[in-house]
């Protein structure tokens, strides 16, 4: 497993309160599945983060990190710079992409949305046979993570279909929580494997939806971002 300080090589700020960080490890040293995530260390505390790059990238990693008003370990890593050193243990967790599974739906909240960003720029990198849906839900459009770069990959690849929903503000898409009507309206779910990730209620809430759909237990995968007792 790999435990060690790595150097922060670039830092993107991709919405009001959500930043990429750029973590200078090979893939060599820490060889992940897409949809797997590290234990991250710095002096504030310990917390869990899904890398948000493709396995094929070679030379670092990703973390996209949102900063909640409260926050001590995601506010004290916004406020690092280029050159700072973090510790990272890894790779942990067992959501991972089944390769062998072609139809691919990814359902997201706000942060939840890492480790799917994984899978589908794996998927597109490795050109692999796998027809992806993605229904994304966010409170408002600037807080969509990756909203270009979603539409860019679907420009560019006929396998990838995202939707964004909007919870709290009114537009020309998809609105409202997401429900059982929502899902089968606007995605294909015959033979789909599911991978949900997201806060604790998102997942518990959707997962339930996807039940009700009577799609098999051994075709859900779910990703909870608990969030820490102390
Ligand atoms: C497997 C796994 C993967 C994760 N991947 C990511 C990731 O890719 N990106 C990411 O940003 N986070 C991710 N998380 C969540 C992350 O580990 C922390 O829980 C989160 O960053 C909050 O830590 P903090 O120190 O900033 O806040 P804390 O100081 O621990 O909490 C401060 C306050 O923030 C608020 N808060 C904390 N977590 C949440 C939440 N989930 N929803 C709503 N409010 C919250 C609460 O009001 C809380 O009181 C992941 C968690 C797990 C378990």
């Amino acid at each position: 497993m790999f435990n060690q300080k790595v150097k922060i090589l670039n830092i993107k700020q991709e919405t009001e309160s959500v930043k990429t960080f750029f973590l200078q490890v090979s893939r060599q040293d820490l060889d992940f599945k897409p949809g797997q995530y590290i234990m991250l260390t710095i002096p504030s505390g310990t917390r869990s983060f899904s890398i948000s790059s493709s396995p094929i990238v070679k030379n670092h990693i990703e973390l996209s990190i949102k900063k909640y008003p409260d926050s001590k370990v995601a506010a004290e890593m916004h406020s690092l710079k280029i050159n700072d050193e973090v510790l990272i243990k890894g790779p942990l967790g067992r959501f991972i992409l089944k390769e062998q599974d072609k139809n691919s739906i990814f359902l997201a909240a706000g942060n939840g949305i890492t480790p799917l960003r994984s899978m589908i720029n794996y998927i597109i990198d490795k050109k692999l046979d796998i027809n992806m849906q993605l229904l994304y839900s966010n409170k408002t459009k600037n807080e969509i993570i990756f909203y270009d770069e979603f539409l860019n990959l679907a420009e560019k690849n006929k396998n990838f279909k995202p939707y964004f929903n909007l919870t709290q503000e009114d537009w020309n898409g998809l609105k409202g929580r997401i429900d059982k009507k929502m899902i089968q309206d606007t995605l294909n779910i015959k033979d789909a494997t599911f991978y949900i990730s997201g806060p604790n209620e998102f997942v518990e809430a959707t997962v339930k939806i996807i039940k009700d759909l009577n799609i098999p237990q051994e075709k859900i995968n779910r990703e909870v971002f608990v969030r820490p007792t102390s």
